[in-house]
């Protein structure tokens, strides 16, 4: 059965004010309060007014559930469980998360600000294809023979590395918890979780369905707090073996310092970018590219990391592609995110709005232009609402286009040849995604190799999907990979057993 059927905006209303919030820790299977009694207040965005209360942990509440994952991992209550009957559990998890998609889907709306077509049409979908994608594979993956001497036998297989943390954005809370839970907990590791603090409560809401559907006490577990103390907690304790994590660059290098100053645990960085969406002259449908150049900076308000916040654009058709943009706009509905037919709900925070209307005045007093957007809207709403903005005129150097600023905001930059193009599209701290457009097979395969970018989209806005493999070159990533099955492999250790046999 699933629930991803979009309400109608009365009944989402109507729903939102009905949900039963889960709202304390949850630890060994069970939720309970933090360890100092302690909660803090989550808010909904599109309002600015405040949902509920969560439990506030602390480095005491992450040693609890470092406990109980170690004692999981130990026991091999999960990691010892056939690899199949492994499977079965988390695919009757995704079934459960399916099933309730729409329940998820309107936590995730109030709590984050996103839209419901959105949440329950696509990031619940989503984050249960993840996990059943990756389940389904914990009984297909095989070890190696070694080509070793007559007389001997090497085999070389993969274990669980134990303990994972992981540590997530806001942006897609649910999508980005699966997409480290669901390899990690497909190689038989256990977890232990925190959401963003703006965003906690879908993800303890999912934990507990894991456990209706099977997931034993101690291997999921999810505590939820502030990055500076549950976070780091997380980053340094001396019984996490590896730790995921997905944000901002600079809090990500700070994960390379705690492993390094504690046990040296695996560190896994999915980061930020400046993502460029490079289209040259030979072009001719700008109905569709503009479509992709729209979802690709403005869907989810921008806040996404591998948001193409550059549009590199041939000279020749700049004019008439951001007529098409314009355009395309039209259709963009700004508004109330329990609304079905609303495309761009509210930013996270006031915080982050600010940020980006920061962001926006720096673009005009560097020199660039607004065609469309610029400032706060709704304000009414109580809410953090910016609309689509684009700046033309813009200059690679400029800080608005050097900079992530995590919002809906397009930096538009001419080139005049290709080698321009590829230049001003590398020229960036980041390499997370990247897309060109052309219709020439060989400006399509010459640009997607020189694009120094983890992900490339040709004549696309796309990041691939479960079976390809998602993360950073530079300052976006470090040291793994989201999605596919090479997000198997970093969340276990290579092993060789070398067996001598006796003569006969
Ligand atoms: P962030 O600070 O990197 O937060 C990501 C996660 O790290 C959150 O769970 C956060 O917890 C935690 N955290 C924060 N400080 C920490 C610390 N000292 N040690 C350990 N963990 C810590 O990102 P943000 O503040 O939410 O957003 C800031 C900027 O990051 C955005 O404007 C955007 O540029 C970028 N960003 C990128 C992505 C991405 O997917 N690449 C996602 C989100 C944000 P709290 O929520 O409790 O702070
Ligand atoms: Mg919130």
């Amino acid at each position: 059965m699933t629930d991803t059927l979009i309400p109608a905006i009365d009944e989402a209303r109507a729903e939102a004010e009905r949900l039963d919030l889960r709202t304390r820790l949850f630890i060994d299977g069970d939720f309970r309060d933090a360890a100092s009694g302690r909660r803090f207040t989550t808010e909904n965005p599109a309002t600015g007014r405040p949902i509920t209360e969560v439990a506030e942990g602390g480095p005491a509440d992450v040693d609890a559930a470092v406990t109980a994952a170690r004692r999981a991992a130990d026991d091999g209550r999960w990691s010892r469980l056939s690899p199949g009957d492994r499977k079965q559990i988390l695919i009757r998890w995704a079934d459960l998360i399916e099933a309730n998609a729409r329940e998820l889907g309107l936590i995730e709306t109030i709590d984050a600000g996103k839209p419901i077509a959105d949440t329950v049409g696509l990031d619940m979908p989503e984050t249960a294809a993840c996990i059943r994608w990756h389940a389904e594979a914990a009984d297909k993956i095989y070890g190696q023979v070694a080509p070793s001497p007559e007389g001997t036998v090497a085999t070389i297989t993969r274990e669980p590395v134990g303990v994972v943390g992981a540590v997530i954005p806001w942006n897609y809370p649910a999508q980005m918890a699966a997409w480290k839970l669901g390899p990690a907990l497909a190689t038989g590791n256990t977890v232990v979780i925190k959401p963003a603090s703006t965003t906690s409560l879908s993800l303890l809401r999912i934990a507990e369905l894991g456990a209706d559907a099977g997931i034993p006490g101690g291997v999921l577990n999810v505590v939820t707090g502030p990055g500076d103390t549950v976070g780091e907690a997380i980053g340094r304790h001396p019984d996490i073996d590896a730790v995921a994590f997905t944000g901002s660059t600079e809090v990500g290098r700070r994960f390379l310092h705690y492993s390094a100053e504690t046990n040296l645990k695996r560190v896994l960085l999915e980061l930020g970018g400046k993502s460029p969406q490079v289209v040259f002259p030979d072009v001719t449908d700008f109905e569709t590219i503009a479509s992709n150049v729209a979802i690709a900076i403005f869907w989810n308000m921008g806040e996404n990391c591998s948001a193409g916040s550059r549009l590199v654009v041939h000279r020749s058709v700049k004019a008439r592609l951001l007529e098409a943009v314009a355009a395309e706009l039209e259709a963009w509905r700004v508004g109330d995110p329990l609304d079905p037919a609303t495309r761009i709900g509210a930013l996270i925070s006031r915080g982050q709005m600010e940020k980006v209307l920061g962001y926006i005045d720096l673009g005009r007093s560097e020199g660039a232009r607004v065609v469309t957007g610029g400032s706060r809207i709704l304000e009414e709403s109580g809410g953090w609402f910016v609309p689509p903005t684009i700046f033309d005129n813009v200059r690679n150097d400029m800080r608005i286009a050097r900079e992530e600023i995590f919002g809906p905001v397009l930096s538009v930059i001419e080139f005049e040849t290709e080698a321009e193009a590829v230049a001003i599209a590398n020229d960036t701290p980041y390499g997370l995604a990247a897309s060109l457009y052309t219709r020439d097979l060989n400006v399509a395969h010459r640009v997607a190799r020189d694009l120094r970018a983890g992900v490339v989209g040709v004549n696309a806005y796309s990041e691939g999907d479960m079976t390809t493999p998602f993360g950073g070159y530079k300052l976006s990533g470090f040291g793994g990979h989201d999605k596919s099955l090479h997000a198997h492999d970093q969340y276990t250790e290579l092993k060789t057993i070398w067996i001598q046999l006796a003569e006969r």
